[in-house]
């Protein structure tokens, strides 16, 4: 039975025999430190050095032209939303197979999700079937804009999600955007340290979001950050992000309603010291994931690996089991056993908020749901 010997290999991996969760975030650098001098300092708020310096640090790490860092990664979601024209009534194409923040931030921007399926490697959104749906349910119109045939609702964006850290099918999507005129935005909450022939996940696509809640690779507490490729957007960002006053040295001016998303320097004192062990904390990652892999290896079990065209964060490690069954004896085995494992999310088209949503044929997601376990995660020695 894999089940105990798992129990057993992961009690062994941790050295602990207490409660081992799924991901935990770990707090050794300069994170007391930096925290100290922001209460010092009295800038607790969303004006301080720290959020501009975590904005220079993860604009340099990811190769993004510009970084707006948010309260979450929802809310980084939102704007990137609004900042890409989606506006209430239009469609947004993203997959069945995603943690609901990603349909919420398009809830909150009154846009209703075309629910698509994955591919059955890295998890993300099928180009093949999103080239499929396209070319059966939508048009491009007299003025170039994409619409959807039956309704005439416009489409605006394609959403793909990096599930687990390991990215999607980029290049084959980013061709599906050129020929619809369509926006892409990446929801790279997961993907924190994951690349995609050698380019960062969430800067390919016009805009990309990251999350630095408590259980992503590196956290602030709570956190989010908008990428952005061209000036104008990150420009944009920033101004919605904040009240949108108009610059001067006295007046209140506001040119459009603002979000007040930014992030406490606060939160981002956090974020410039868990950003200083990154790479550490990747490196284990990925020494862990190396670990499962080499235990899953000859079982009927299969561990899933980066796909071959990325490098992943192995954000959360995740294996294949044989069947619905089996995936629920592991499951019921292990948290017994206090040994934290998931199944994955419930398909976003069977929650009541989006049971109406469009929806394409979902082989794969499906398949994903009944098998995919995720087991704990949290980096080894840090
Ligand atoms: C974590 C996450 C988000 C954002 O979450 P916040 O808690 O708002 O920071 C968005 N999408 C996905 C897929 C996520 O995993």
């Amino acid at each position: 039975m894999v089940n105990q010997k798992l129990i057993d290999f992961i009690r062994d991996t941790y050295a602990s025999s207490d409660f081992i969760p799924l991901h935990a975030p770990s707090f050794v650098g300069n994170e007391k430190g930096y925290l100290a001098q922001t209460i010092d300092s009295t800038f607790v708020s969303s004006v301080g050095k720290f959020v501009d310096e975590f904005e220079q640090k993860v604009k340099f790490y990811t190769g993004a032209g510009w970084a707006v860092a948010t309260v979450n990664g929802t809310a980084a979601l939102h704007t990137a939303l609004h900042l890409a024209g989606v506006r209430a009534g239009d469609l947004v194409i993203t997959q069945a197979l995603t943690f609901v923040a990603t349909c919420n931030a398009l809830h909150h921007i009154g846009a209703n999700p075309v629910f698509l399926d994955i591919e059955p490697i890295a998890f993300g959104l099928c180009p093949d079937k999103t080239a499929a749906w396209l070319k059966e349910y939508a048009v491009l119109d007299d003025a170039g804009s994409c619409r959807h045939k039956a309704s005439g609702a416009a489409i605006k964006a394609v959403m793909p999600m990096h599930t687990f850290g390991h990215p999607a099918q980029l290049d084959e999507l980013l061709a599906i955007c050129r020929q619809w005129s369509l926006c892409l935005i990446e929801d790279a909450a997961e993907s924190l340290g994951s690349f995609y022939k050698g380019l960062h996940t969430g800067t390919l696509g016009r805009f990309g979001v990251l999350s630095f809640n408590g259980n992503k690779v590196i956290t602030t507490g709570g956190g989010g950050m908008l990428l952005c490729q061209e000036q104008a957007d990150g420009a944009k960002g920033k101004h919605v992000t904040t009240t949108a006053k108009v610059a001067h040295p006295y007046e209140f001016y506001h040119d459009e309603p603002g979000f007040n998303y930014r992030m406490p320097n606060l939160n981002a004192a956090l974020g410039c010291a868990q950003m200083e062990r990154l790479e550490v904390i990747l490196a284990n990652k990925r020494k862990l994931a190396e670990r499962y892999a080499g235990f899953f290896q000859g079982s009927e079990y299969r561990f899933v690996r980066e796909p071959d065209y990325a490098r992943s964060n192995y954000w959360l490690n995740t294996v294949i089991c044989p069947d619905l069954e089996s995936r629920n004896v592991l499951l019921e085995s292990t948290n017994a056993q206090r040994v934290m494992t998931r199944p994955v999310w419930q398909l976003m088209h069977r929650l009541p908020m989006f049971s109406d949503a469009l929806r394409g044929e979902l082989t794969h997601s499906e398949w994903a749901e009944s098998r995919l376990v995720n087991l704990p995660s949290s980096p080894t020695e840090v």
